[in-house]
């Protein structure tokens, strides 16, 4: 079709001109943080395998003893061939871990959260959801057709206020946000949001994607970084990432559990988690809870990082540096992987407008001496 072509054609041009056309570079992920790039070797600073996880030999031995029993992929929803009893036992795990009655995997993150919301709020309905929540939480709470009011990121006071305003005109509400921020790196107060949940009415949902494994008591995430524990009824995650994995879920009560599976159509519709991934995921779970000196190394390698470069203490082991333009960013970005370090630079509409960065993740199997040339380089270059 001519006028397909000449329509994305025309796009890409405008994109382009703004320095948003975003390449796919194909790229080798070995172990321990190296890659390989158009015949280069790097050590990567942007992966969110914190762990190293998804190299673990455990983990690699569970997901192939899976391959060898059940083969490669689920066959079909779970709903249509039965859910496989590994997903199942990943399941009860989870919500052991968590501390809720159960949980319900998804095929991803993604998945989970334009399946959890819609299930749970529609028209008549309102979600107060943190401005710079997850793309895919923005999608789900679009997915349901509630009315959304986003406030301020992390801004209590605004949220207490828009909440009294407002909730009395909406039937079910919500209060969505990361536990950490993806793209941030810092925590939500999900202390005091969910004191204004329990006290409004409001059903708090966290996406704790880059907390379980890496922080809080036990390493079990965002919400045990705080005493007393917060009530969180809906506690959602992802397994591919500290968990080096593939797969999302949520943790909530039974009930709750039992009408996402029931409803929540990026379950329904979807194929399975493929067997290999589902133990995957439990050999991770395994490492997570029996090691926990080996889960402290990656915020141990982001304070030591902040530390050299005078950068205020981390939270998680994400630390932003925020540069502003793109086109400063995507420079900083090509010349940090000449020196041998992959940070892929992160630009609008992924963050806001005026505040590109680099976004530094930090793993188990860092080095202290690739820390150290990292933050040569980062100085070299002017760039902190
Ligand atoms: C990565 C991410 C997701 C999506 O998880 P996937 O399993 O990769 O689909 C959801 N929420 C947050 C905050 C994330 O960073």
């Amino acid at each position: 079709m001519k006028s397909l072509d000449s329509f994305a054609r025309t796009k890409l041009t405008a994109l382009s001109d703004r320095g948003l056309k975003r390449d796919i570079v194909t790229t080798e992920r070995r172990e321990a943080n190296h890659t390989l790039r158009q015949g280069r070797h790097l050590i990567s600073f942007c992966c969110n395998d914190y762990l190293n996880l998804s190299h673990h030999p455990k983990v690699r031995q569970a997901a192939k003893d899976a391959i060898d029993h059940y083969g490669a992929g689920a066959g079909a929803s779970r709903l249509v061939t039965g859910s496989h009893p590994l997903i199942r036992e990943l399941e009860q795990r989870l919500a052991a871990i968590k501390g809720t009655e159960d949980a319900c995997v998804f095929s991803s993150g993604y998945m989970a959260n334009i399946g959890i919301i819609p299930t749970l709020v529609s028209t008549a309905d309102v979600i107060f959801i943190d401005e710079l929540s997850h793309a895919c939480l923005q999608a789900g709470s679009q997915l349901s057709s509630a009315n959304i009011i986003r406030f301020h990121h992390n801004d209590v006071s605004q949220l207490r206020e828009l909440v009294r305003q407002h909730r009395g005109d909406y039937r079910r509400a919500m209060i969505i946000t990361d536990g950490v921020f993806s793209m941030d790196g810092d925590l939500a107060p999900l202390d005091r949001l969910s004191r204004i949940a329990t006290d409004t009415d409001c059903w708090l949902m966290s996406d704790d994607a880059h907390g379980f494994g890496v922080i809080g008591t036990d390493m079990k995430g965002s919400r045990h970084m705080f005493s007393p524990l917060p009530d969180i009824p809906l506690q959602m995650g992802t397994l591919s990432k500290a968990i080096g994995s593939f797969g999302g879920y949520l943790c909530a009560s039974k009930v709750v559990t039992a009408l996402v599976k029931t409803r929540a159509r990026s379950l329904i519709y979807t194929t399975a988690l493929p067997p290999a991934s589902a133990a995957a995921a439990l050999a991770a779970l395994d490492i997570i809870t029996t090691d926990p000196d080996y889960c402290r190394r990656p915020m141990k390698n982001a304070r030591v990082f902040a530390q050299l470069l005078g950068l205020a203490a981390p939270e998680s082991p994400i630390i932003p540096i925020i540069i502003g333009e793109t086109k400063k960013v995507m420079d900083y970005a090509a010349l940090l992987e000449q020196d041998g370090f992959l940070i892929t630079g992160i630009r609008p509409p992924t963050v806001a407008e005026g505040t590109a960065r680099l976004r530094l993740t930090f793993c188990a199997q860092h080095k202290e001496e690739d820390i150290h040339a990292l933050v040569a380089a980062i100085k070299h270059h002017g760039i902190v």
